[in-house]
């Protein structure tokens, strides 16, 4: 099984610098790679947000978080950034074009002894598995967002992913703190959204055919499952901006006229109202004390 010690992030986004900052808290040496100096200090703002939330949710103290700091190193140059990696995590946009190009360029210049994985969150790895040069050292590992509190890790591979590899990965994520769950072949939205999306989606379409309202939804789904939280609830951690474009994208294709009643009510109701969820004090419910939570509620 390789050895895996150094790694290289690539996108240091929104997850690209979560799973950086993560990997060097376990003591891995990382490499941030973006295409611009101006994405680079992005990264550096973004990381620094993340260090009052590891010592507010995990108690982890100033001068460790000061120590995984150090391990972090930046670069915009590909073949710098992975010239001694052991293991390369893709983070860049979703999209199938960039992400083709970057295996296409990646392929030609990192080391043979470099495992890829792909934290894309709805394409295959099989899509993009021809352009890495190395199928068998390639494979999807995925996480999610805010991932030092929600700590899965999603490990897909494809058909020609080497059964050592996928192990070399199970452990990488155990010992950055993740729970891994390995996924035996592939899925598009692997477990957790293929779970989560019809839940969703059949929410709102409860609310939308003038049903039930929506804390009749939820709490139906709280008492009947034991779940802590129903489907509006989760909408609004979602974050209503991404809720708005993903079910937007799905009225439109299949032309299901209740879900687009509910995409303009979101947008005109909600967006339009800086009502944005969880993060912006006000979604479906009014944080941070929801009355989903509130005594009474389940009634
Ligand atoms: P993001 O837009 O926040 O970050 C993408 C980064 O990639 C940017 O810093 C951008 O400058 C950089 N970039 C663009 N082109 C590049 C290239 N050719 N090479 C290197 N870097 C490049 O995106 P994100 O939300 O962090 O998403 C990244 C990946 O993670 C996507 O595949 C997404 O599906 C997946 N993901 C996102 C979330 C989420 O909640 N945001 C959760 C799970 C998985």
């Amino acid at each position: 099984m390789t050895t895996i010690k150094k790694i290289t992030v690539a996108g240091s986004g929104v997850l690209g610098s979560q799973i950086a900052f993560q990997s060097a808290l376990h003591g891995y040496d990382v490499t941030i790679y973006d295409i611009n100096g101006e994405a680079i200090e992005k990264s550096k703002k973004l990381i620094d947000t993340f260090l009052p939330r590891y010592k507010s949710d995990l108690q982890i103290s100033s001068e460790k978080l000061e120590e995984a700091y150090q391990k972090l190193q930046f670069s915009i140059s590909l073949q710098e950034a992975v010239s001694e990696a052991d293991l390369l995590i893709e983070a860049i946009p979703e999209s199938i074009g960039i992400k083709k190009e970057f295996y296409r360029n990646l392929s030609k210049i990192a080391p043979a002894k470099t495992i890829f994985t792909t934290n894309t969150s709805t394409l295959l790895p099989s899509l993009l598995m021809d352009e890495t040069g190395r199928p068998e050292k390639f494979l999807a590992l995925h996480f999610a967002n805010e991932i030092w509190k929600h700590n899965t890790a999603e490990i897909m591979g494809t058909e020609k992913t080497n059964p050592e590899v996928f192990e070399t990965l199970v452990e990488f994520a155990k010992s950055i703190g993740m729970i891994a769950l390995p996924l035996k072949k592939e899925q598009p939205g692997y477990i957790l959204n293929t779970l989560l999306v019809p839940l969703l989606s059949s929410g709102i379409l409860l609310y939308a055919k003038g049903v039930a309202d929506i804390e009749t939804i939820d709490k139906t789904w709280m008492l009947g499952t034991g779940s802590p939280i129903g489907p509006f609830g989760i909408l609004d951690v979602v974050g209503l901006g991404t809720v708005y474009h993903i079910f937007k994208t799905e009225a439109e294709r299949t032309g299901n006229e209740e879900k687009m009643k509910f995409v303009n009510v979101l947008k005109n109701q909600f967006i339009d109202a800086g009502k944005l969820g969880v993060s912006s004090g006000e979604g479906f419910y009014k944080y941070p004390n929801p009355t989903f939570q509130g005594k009474g509620f389940l009634k």
